[in-house]
């Protein structure tokens, strides 16, 4: 078992991403014998999502939602996969993901662009193209029940503009995807979560960014469930650092003297390198230098690249 119960029939799922513990989840919503699962990891992570159903007593023919709250691969890797596996499922997704849910060949390119070929190949596997009449697009406004239990959907740009974040109306809580940052639990003190926001390549808006975080907190939901990682609570505490942190990652890139290449990505990745370490003085995170930079890397790097992404199509607020 490498779960994480919250309770109220929620809990996640370590997808040991990219092999490492705590950095990517799988959130399962259990209501009677039905279940939605929210983002699905990568491939390599749809075996023990089953097992993790098996163990609450759901069968792959009881997944009756698969929930995706952005078609990045880390969040929608698995989906065509676990689509297969389970053959009563429908899939939610963004009106702007769905296409590449039905055929992947774009975003397989996108994915090799950022991150090479062969390590796309290494980290994702074959993504599974799911049939069209399957997948539910779920825009703005959108609900969905299963069970009797109802998903409401909002869109939410600023990190992707396939982005929608999913509020559960049993309990309020809200599943923010990449929209409310990365809050590994190896940093957390004293019981308190912080955060570090996520601007992966290639649609991050800081303007739109903003109005997301605004949007999630006017409803004050009692906890958020982040793809990375799990549940955090003291919402209004955490919205308040992120969006102080967003400003951050504009003021790096706007500072940089750099107009391409990777003398720019240096600069723009020592720069966010330093507002981590600054954010983790501030906050007393639990660990240590060291610790936060090994946390953290492969996030700061694409961080970077989102910024420089940014930096190349004129700065957009969004
Ligand atoms: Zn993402």
């Amino acid at each position: 078992m490498r779960g994480f119960d919250y309770g109220d029939g929620i809990s996640a799922i370590d997808a040991r991403y990219g092999g490492r513990e705590k950095r990517v989840a799988v959130h399962l919503i259990v209501e009677g014998a039905q279940a939605a699962i929210v983002d699905t990891a990568h491939n390599a992570a749809a075996p023990a999502v089953l097992a993790a159903l098996a163990e609450r007593g759901v069968a792959p023919e009881a997944v009756a939602l698969i929930v995706l709250t952005h078609v990045h691969l880390d969040h929608a890797g698995a989906a065509g996969t676990l689509m297969r596996a389970c053959p009563n499922a429908r899939l939610t997704v963004h009106p702007r993901g769905a296409r590449h849910m039905i055929d992947p060949g774009a975003l397989v390119a996108g994915t090799r662009a950022v991150y090479g070929a062969e390590a796309a190949q290494a980290m994702y596997g074959e993504i599974v193209p799911v049939a069209a009449d399957r997948v539910v697009e779920t825009g703005e406004g959108a609900t969905i029940a299963f069970a009797g239990r109802e998903l409401r959907f909002f869109d939410a740009p600023g990190h992707a503009r396939h982005h929608v974040c999913v509020r559960d109306m049993r309990t309020g809580h809200l599943f923010a995807g990449d929209n409310f940052g990365l809050s590994y639990r190896e940093t957390d003190r004293d019981g308190l979560a912080f955060v570090f926001p996520t601007t992966t390549p290639v649609q991050f808006e800081p303007g739109a960014l903003h109005a997301t975080i605004d949007r999630i907190l006017a409803l004050a939901p009692g906890a958020i469930y982040l793809a990375h990682f799990g549940q955090v609570r003291d919402v209004e505490r955490i919205g308040a650092d992120l969006h102080r942190l967003v400003d951050e990652h504009v003021r790096v890139a706007r500072a940089c003297p750099h107009a391409e290449g990777a003398p720019r990505q240096q600069w723009l990745r020592s720069g966010l390198f330093e507002v981590l370490l600054d954010e983790a003085a501030r906050q007393r995170w639990s660990g240590e230098r060291k610790s936060w930079l090994a946390l953290f890397g492969d996030d700061v790097q694409l961080n970077a690249a989102g910024l420089g992404a940014w930096i190349d199509r004129g700065m957009p607020e969004g």
